[in-house]
């Protein structure tokens, strides 16, 4: 198995709040990891600090043989590999589905349109939205959506998916949807971060649980040990209030 990413050490303040404390964990290519924990824990930051929209106080974070963490990695060739798919969607609004999906294979990449667009179609099929190429963010739902967000993050061919929190926004409907596209991707080989509150989908689908509080890694193991036998007091006590 292939390591994707290393994080040594890693420690993240802002100010004199320290929201990452020495946290130490590699992922390997394929693998699903879950992370969960309570509000404001560093969750967030986490995933954030691995594609580098937060910069690391200290510590080493390598991805893919790329080190973040030493300042002269081009960020931006690095981030081409790693899509991320945020609770708010983030949809370009003025732009169409189908533009929103095509904006980065053509400005970042060069791709050619008609090439993009038809990469585009395919990743709306397989997202289930075959039929809003041509509408604009305002007349989808928050599932609808979402569902457009992944696509987007997808069009870049990413070897890596960072999710944080993509269906905590979503109307209890609209959730079944956004987790089986995350499942076929999961299926796929894809190596997924999801912090996530669905702990139905971290039981099924992680190889990986990890739960953070107050930005310590308590746990780090296979969904079945973390759920049914958590090893830190802290762990039992949120499961008991989210299960
Ligand atoms: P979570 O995602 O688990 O809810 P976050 O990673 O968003 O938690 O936040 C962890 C802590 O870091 C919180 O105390 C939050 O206030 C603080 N924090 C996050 N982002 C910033 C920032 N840009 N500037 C200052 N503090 C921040
Ligand atoms: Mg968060």
């Amino acid at each position: 198995m292939k390591e994707k990413i290393s994080v040594e050490h890693l420690v993240k303040r802002f100010d004199d709040n320290t929201v990452l404390n020495d946290i130490t964990t590699t992922i390997q290519e394929g693998e699903v990891v879950c992370v969960i924990g309570p509000s404001g824990s560093g969750k967030s930051t986490f995933l954030r600090c691995l594609n580098r929209l937060e910069e690391a106080t200290s510590g080493q974070i390598v991805i893919d043989g790329d080190h973040l963490t030493d300042k002269n990695t081009d960020i931006n060739q690095t981030r081409q590999h790693i899509g991320m798919v945020f609770q708010h969607f983030n949809l370009f609004p003025h732009l169409s589905v189908l533009e929103n999906i095509t904006l980065a294979p053509l400005d970042v990449r060069g791709e050619n349109k008609q090439e993009a667009e038809k990469r585009a179609e395919e990743l709306l099929e397989t997202v289930g939205l075959s039929d809003k190429k041509n509408v604009y963010p305002e007349s989808l739902s928050g599932g609808q959506k979402q569902r457009v967000a992944i696509a987007r993050a997808l069009a870049m061919s990413p070897d890596i998916m960072l999710f944080d929190e993509p269906t905590s926004a979503l109307d209890p409907e609209m959730v079944g949807d956004v987790l089986n596209v995350m499942k076929k991707l999961a299926d796929q080989g894809m190596t997924m971060v999801i912090v996530t509150h669905e702990m139905g989908f971290a039981k099924e689908v992680a190889n990986r649980v990890m739960f953070i509080d107050d930005g310590y890694f308590l746990e780090d193991g296979k969904p079945d040990e973390v759920f049914n036998n958590p090893k830190n007091e802290r762990t039992k006590g949120f499961l008991e209030k989210v299960l």
